[in-house]
C-alpha cells in the first residue's frame, strides 16, 4: 500500500484510557486514596510488597467498575481473573502490578458521542474493560540528579478502558474522551481529574489511504496531560506519519512521549519500550466473581445518563438542543436547572438565567456549579421579580449575585443595598436631566434621527445606576421627546 504524495488520508486513533475509581481506599488494602498526601505515609505491608502480605479485593472498586461497564453497554463477565502483570521499576515495589489480562471484567461494549457541533454522532466500540492497581510515583524533580519515589499511589484502584481503533480525528478523538469523562462523572466512579492524574490517556495512531480498511503501522503516544494537549499530540503524530509514508519510507512501530512544552513528540528509548510481561493468573487472589444480583441492583441504580438527560430537556421542557447540551454537560447545572424549572412557569426563561448568570457567576469566582452552591428557590425568586417588572434584568443581576455572596434572600438584599427600580418621580428626573444635558441630540431627534432614543435610554440608565426600568425610560422619553 502506498500513500500518494496528494491522495487523501485518514487517520485512524484508539484510545487506552486509565481511571482511578472514586473509593476512599485501595484496591487490595485498607490504605487511604488522597491526593497530595505527604510522600509515602499511605503504605501498608502490601502496597509496599512486604513478604507475607496478601492482597483483599476492595468491593467498591468492583462496584465502581461494573457500574461504568453496564453504562459504557459492556458485557459483563460474572468471572474474571486477575493476572500479574511482571516487570522492574522503583515506583512498582511488588515487581509486579496486579491487573486482569485474558479474562476481563468486561468486553464488547460502545459510547455514542457528538462529533462536532451540531454535527454526525460517532460510536467508538470498546475492546475491554478491567480493574487493576496502580503503581507508585517517581519524583523526578524533588531533589538535584535524584530521583525520589512516592508510593502513595501504589494499589490505587483504576480501570483501563481500551477502545477499538474507530476514532478518525485528533477532534473526534477530543470529542469522544469528553464524552466519556461526563459519563463517569455522572456515574460518580471518578472524578476525572486529568491535573491530578485521575484520568489519563495512551493512544494508537496510525494514517492511511482515505476508504482503505486494512491498518498501517502504528505508533503508541504517551504523556498528554490534557484534552487540548491530546488533540495537539495526535494532530502532531499523524502529520509525522503522513511524512514519512508520503516520502515512501515505513513508520516504525515505536512509543512516543509528547512532550507539552516543546510541542512535539520524541520516542521513548528502545528499553524502556520492549515488554515482555509474562502475565499469569495471580495466585493470591481467587477468580473474581460478581454476583449476578448485584450486577442487577447496580444496573437498576444507574443514574440517567448526560444523553438521556439532553434527550428529555427537548422533550419535557421544549429546551432547544443547544440548551440542553450545556446544561447536561454537567449534572450539578442539569439538576439547578430542573429545580428552577419546576418553581417558574417558563423553563426557557430558566435556562437563560442558569447558563447565563448562573454560570458567569461560577466563571468570574473561579468556582464550580456544586461550589458555587445556588439555592433553586432564591434563584426563582429573583427571576419571577424580574418577570413582574419590579426587578430590571441588570437588577436581578446585581441581586443575585449578592445572595450568592451573602447567602440572604432577595427581598432582604434589596432593601439592604438599595436594589430596586426607580419610582416615577426619579424616573422622570432623569429623563428630564437627560434630555436638559443634550440639547444638540435633542434638536437631531426631533428632526427625524430616531435612532438617538438608544443614546437617551443609555444616559438615563447610567445616571440612575441600573435602578431605571429601560421599558418605562423608552416611554418617558419617547413622551418627553414628542413634546418638543
Ligand atoms: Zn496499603
Amino acid at each position: 500500500m502506498t500513500v500518494s504524495a496528494t491522495s487523501a488520508h485518514d487517520t485512524i486513533i484508539g484510545l487506552e484510557i486509565h481511571i482511578q475509581l472514586n473509593t476512599f481506599s485501595k484496591m487490595f488494602c485498607g490504605c487511604r486514596v488522597e491526593f497530595g498526601a505527604a510522600p509515602n505515609t499511605n503504605v501498608c505491608p502490601v502496597c509496599l510488597g512486604l513478604p507475607g502480605a496478601l492482597p483483599v479485593v476492595n468491593q467498591r472498586a468492583i462496584e465502581l467498575a461494573v457500574r461504568a461497564a453496564l453504562a459504557l453497554n459492556c458485557q459483563l463477565h460474572l468471572s474474571s481473573v486477575f493476572a500479574r502483570k511482571n516487570y522492574f521499576y522503583p515506583d512498582l515495589p511488588k515487581g509486579y502490578q496486579i491487573s486482569q489480562y485474558d479474562r476481563p471484567l468486561a468486553t464488547d461494549g460502545w459510547l455514542d458521542f457528538q462529533e462536532n457541533e451540531g454535527g454526525g454522532v460517532g460510536r467508538v466500540r470498546i475492546r475491554r474493560l478491567h480493574v487493576e492497581e496502580d503503581s507508585g510515583k517517581s519524583l523526578h524533580d524533588r531533589f538535584a540528579a535524584k530521583t525520589a519515589v512516592d508510593l502513595n499511589r501504589a494499589g490505587v484502584p483504576l480501570v483501563e478502558i481500551v477502545t477499538e481503533p474507530d476514532l478518525r480525528s485528533p477532534a473526534a478523538a477530543r470529542a469522544f474522551l469528553g464524552q466519556l469523562k461526563l459519563a463517569l462523572e455522572y456515574l460518580e466512579v471518578s472524578d476525572c481529574n486529568m491535573e491530578e492524574g485521575s484520568l489519563r490517556v495512551d493512544a494508537n495512531v496510525s494514517v492511511r489511504p482515505a476508504g482503505d480498511s486494512e491498518f498501517m503501522t502504528k505508533t503508541e503516544v504517551k504523556n498528554m496531560n490534557s484534552f487540548s494537549q491530546l488533540e495537539k499530540a495526535l494532530a502532531y503524530e499523524a502529520a509525522r506519519h503522513l511524512r514519512i509514508l508520503r516520502s515512501g519510507d515505513q513508520v516504525e512501530h515505536q512509543t512516543m512521549l509528547w512532550d507539552p512544552a516543546r510541542g512535539e513528540a520524541r520516542p521513548m528509548r528502545g528499553k524502556e519500550e520492549v515488554h515482555d510481561y509474562r502475565y499469569f493468573p495471580e495466585p493470591d487472589l481467587p477468580t473474581l466473581v460478581v454476583p449476578e444480583e448485584l450486577v442487577e441492583r447496580l444496573g437498576g441504580g444507574l443514574p440517567e445518563m448526560p444523553w438521556q438527560k439532553e434527550r428529555r430537556f427537548v422533550a419535557d421542557y421544549g429546551l432547544p438542543g443547544y440548551d440542553a447540551r450545556v446544561l447536561s454537560s454537567s449534572r450539578a447545572l442539569a439538576d439547578l436547572f430542573e429545580a428552577v424549572a419546576r418553581l417558574r412557569p417558563d423553563a426557557k426563561e430558566a435556562s437563560n438565567w442558569v447558563m447565563g448568570e448562573v454560570l458567569a457567576a461560577a466563571n468570574d469566582l473561579g468556582l464550580t456549579v456544586e461550589r458555587l452552591g445556588v439555592d433553586p428557590k432564591g434563584l426563582a425568586e429573583v427571576i419571577g421579580l424580574v418577570a413582574e417588572g419590579r426587578l430590571s434584568h441588570n437588577l436581578g443581576r446585581q441581586v443575585f449575585r449578592k445572595m450568592l455572596e451573602t447567602g440572604k434572600s432577595a427581598e432582604r438584599v434589596m432593601e439592604e443595598e438599595d436594589l430596586r427600580l426607580a419610582g416615577s418621580a426619579e424616573l422622570e428626573a432623569w429623563v428630564r436631566e437627560a434630555i436638559d444635558g443634550n440639547p444638540a441630540e435633542v434638536e437631531r431627534y426631533r428632526a427625524g434621527e430616531e435612532k438617538l432614543l438608544a443614546f437617551f435610554i443609555g444616559q438615563v440608565m447610567r445616571k440612575s445606576e441600573g435602578k431605571a426600568d429601560p421599558a418605562r425610560a423608552r416611554e418617558a422619553l419617547v413622551e418627553r421627546l414628542g413634546k418638543g
